[in-house]
């Protein structure tokens, strides 16, 4: 019989100095003595990937997409050698490999790549080899012939989502995603003291929570979890503490309908004031921003008067300079009255599985924000979510409203029956 293999992720706080690398290498040991093969996939330490990313912006206001991918590729390199060579220190046999040799090739789109393939034989060959693999997070080469091919990394986040493709091409036995909090909360813990750690979540609402904006895991890695049956494990780094287990939910009609909230600052809320009312506004406003790689997201568009009507939409902060830039033109050709913008919007949803067959959700949140003093500037809804615009200083007074209107933080019956 094999050993049991065990896939774990350690995240950039997990890894941020030596004295931590030297602690993961120390619990890695532990479960390795315990009869366990181990792959292991690290961020980058600490800051380093906003670092990487200041020095890139020092240098130029554009960075060639291709250079920045190599250049954010070398973080993830520091930390899996540094983890490597610790290991070696405390006698356990160790290598590290970058994304490339681990065999994951991409689609090899830069700065946000997706994963196309893993072929880890060199990886199984180390495990056979009786070596712990260390896999250099967030990376991997595009598909092109391998003299050709291209370093590309897989978006912010992006080493949970290494983490979990490998559990799958591997068959893990267990794949652990260690970080800075227990699990997943029902709201982020740091903005709500009364966040409640949920014992296991679905998939389907672990990823509309990290649609949302809830950054413990990176929307590609849930994803794949789902469609590759992956139970993922989220649990801290720090301390041993049981932690989340994200998986398919058996219970999940039993349970509250709203099960947790998310939120999201990387928001920015563009209007287009009194454009004109006729066909073919619309499409002449977004198939150019969509052409320019602009994400929008939320749309409003406002009933006409005078034949003339305001439209508002949000997109990343990080996209909104190339958006204004495409809009600029677009907005005196159709002769509308003005453009605005505001970077300082954030998002709040509530996040549920059965929220589409419960009416009255709707009406409590708005209701619950109004209370708050909390303005709602735009409104959009889906089957498992509502989400709202708001200020985004005033966030956290929204999010610790709707957790307390919600009673998030009292404990569900079944949560007991469905960890077991
Ligand atoms: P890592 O560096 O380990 O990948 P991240 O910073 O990417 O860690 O993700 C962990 C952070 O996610 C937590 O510190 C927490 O502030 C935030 N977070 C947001 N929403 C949630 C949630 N619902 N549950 C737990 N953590 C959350
Ligand atoms: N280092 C990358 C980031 O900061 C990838 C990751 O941490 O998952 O986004
Ligand atoms: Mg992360």
């Amino acid at each position: 019989m094999p050993a049991p293999l065990v896939v774990q992720k350690y995240g950039g706080s997990s890894v941020a100095d030596a004295d931590r690398i030297k602690r993961v290498a120390r619990r890695i040991a532990r479960e390795r003595a315990a009869g366990n093969d181990l792959v292991v996939v690290v961020s980058a330490m600490g800051d380093t990937t906003d670092e990487l990313l200041g020095l890139a912006a020092a240098v130029t206001d554009d960075p060639d997409p291709r250079e920045l991918d190599v250049l954010l590729a070398t973080g993830e390199h520091q930390s899996a050698t540094l983890l490597s060579m610790a290991l070696h220190a405390q006698g356990v046999a160790a290598i590290s490999l970058t994304g490339p040799q681990a065999g994951i090739t991409t689609d090899g789109r830069y700065g946000k790549a997706r994963i196309a393939d893993i072929q880890p034989s060199r990886v199984r060959l180390e495990i056979e080899a009786g070596k712990v693999v260390i896999v250099a997070g967030f990376q991997g080469r595009s598909a092109a012939a391998v003299g050709q091919s291209e370093i590309t990394t897989l978006g912010r986040g992006g080493s949970d989502t290494t983490a979990v493709a490998l559990a799958a091409a591997l068959g893990a036995d267990r794949c652990q995603v260690f970080t800075d909090v227990r699990g997943i909360y029902t709201a982020d813990p740091r903005l709500v003291p009364k966040a409640r750690q949920l014992p296991v979540i679905g998939y389907e609402e672990m990823l509309e929570l990290a649609h949302q904006g809830a950054q413990v895991m990176q929307v590609r890695a849930v994803e794949l979890g789902w469609v590759n049956d992956v139970v993922i494990e989220v649990l801290s780094s720090f301390e041993d503490a049981p932690g989340t287990l994200i998986r398919e939910d058996p219970l999940v009609e039993q349970r509250n309908k709203v099960r947790g909230l998310a939120h999201d600052r990387n928001v920015a809320k563009v209007t287009i004031v009194a454009v004109p009312d006729r066909p073919g506004v619309a499409r002449s406003i977004f198939e150019p921003l969509a052409e320019a790689g602009v994400n929008v997201d939320m749309i409003v568009q406002n009933v006409g008067h005078g034949g003339a009507t305001d439209l508002s939409f949000t997109v990343p902060r990080a996209e909104l300079a190339r958006g204004k830039k495409v809009l600029e033109p677009i907005v005196r050709e159709l002769g509308a009255r003005e453009l605005t913008t505001d970077a300082s919007v954030g998002k709040v949803s509530i996040v549920g599985a059965g929220l589409h067959n419960a009416p009255g959700y709707a009406a409590r949140m708005f209701g619950t924000l109004a209370d708050a003093g909390v303005n709602i500037e735009m409104i959009s809804t889906s089957e498992v979510r509502i989400t709202c615009i708001v200020a985004e200083d005033e966030l956290e007074t929204a999010l610790r409203a709707l957790h307390d209107a919600f009673e998030l933080e009292r404990p569900e019956a079944v949560d007991v029956a469905a960890a077991g």
